[in-house]
């Protein structure tokens, strides 16, 4: 008998393969990123890099796909299991650190998962993949669980997210100091990020969005793969108001493009990407970060648009 049957005969026994061949790097094993590579692992991925500093406490069990049997262990081991429990033929290198110490590890990767939380991890994921010419999808999830968003950014088109987050995240350089622990990091009004009440349904709702969307990715080439209406997905739990005079009823999506910032300093033609991650993170280049309208949302709802 066949454990794969079910998943072959969705995505047909050539995509299959290829998803076996395929290496996601995943930085961050909280809530979101633990339940994105547990899907992954379900959906046929073959090889993963898991890359966290964090142990599994307490506080974590009702939101994390891991549970009491794992308390205190490293989440990139209790992940890394989870992941073997259901494909033991996967292959997962569990990295107990953080990124900045360990990114030679994303060189085999065709993809990165972003499961941080705090925007400067997300930008040096962003100047890591961008050097090595990955793709990387994020998430985020808004205050209280009423909802997130899902980008997906090219290494050579469309925005970075630098780029991105100057459109999305207000006030970014207050989401970073003090941010590195925390739960699948919910975004509050202000655009700070804190350990958030929510519940565990609210959250993987968005990671299930985050995780299919590195799927789609990775299936490249073969007829189950979607074209996306637009970069961006926001997704609502309960209605949500992101946009003046638009509101996103709830258990709705809406899709948005948000373009590249010509003036961005991570991508943007007078950088090049030569700015230290410092300067990016703060306050002066968040202001410097540019004032360009990118976004557009209200004509996207045919979903002719494309990335
Ligand atoms: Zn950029």
């Amino acid at each position: 008998m066949n454990e794969w049957d079910r998943v072959e005969r969705y995505l047909g026994q050539d995509a299959l393969a290829q998803l076996s061949q395929k290496t996601v790097a995943i930085v961050g094993l909280g809530s979101g990123g633990g339940f994105a590579a547990q899907s992954l692992a379900m959906s046929g991925v073959g090889h993963f890099v898991l890359i966290d500093d964090d142990k599994l406490e307490l506080t974590n069990v009702v939101r994390h796909v891991a549970d009491r049997r794992y308390l205190g262990m490293p989440k990139v081991e209790a992940a890394a299991d989870l992941i073997k429990q259901r494909n033991p033929k996967a292959s997962v290198d569990a990295v107990i650190g953080r990124l900045a110490n360990h990114l030679d590890k994303l060189d085999g990767a065709v993809l990165v998962l972003a499961g941080v939380d705090g925007e400067r991890s997300k930008y040096e994921i962003n100047v890591a993949a961008r050097a090595r010419n990955l793709t990387a999808v994020y998430a985020g999830v808004y205050e209280r669980g009423e909802g997130g968003d899902i980008v997906l950014v090219h290494p050579d088109r469309g925005p970075c997210y630098a780029c991105w987050a100057e459109r999305l995240r207000e006030n970014v350089a207050e989401a970073i100091p003090g941010e590195t622990n925390l739960d699948y990091g919910m975004i509050g009004p202000d655009g700070t990020i804190a350990a958030e009440p929510g519940l565990w349904l609210h959250v993987v709702r968005v990671a299930a969005a985050h995780a299919d969307r590195a799927l789609n990715h990775l299936l490249l080439g073969q007829p189950i793969h979607r074209d996306e209406p637009a970069n961006t997905v926001i997704l609502a739990n309960v209605a949500l108001e992101i946009f003046a005079g638009i509101t996103i009823p709830p258990y709705s999506a809406q899709w948005i493009e948000v373009d590249r910032n010509p003036r961005c300093l991570v991508c943007g033609d007078q950088y090049k990407g030569q700015m230290s991650l410092e300067e990016l993170t703060g306050e002066q280049s968040t202001q410097e970060l540019g004032t360009n309208p990118g976004l557009s949302a209200g004509n996207i709802a045919d979903g002719q648009r494309d990335s």
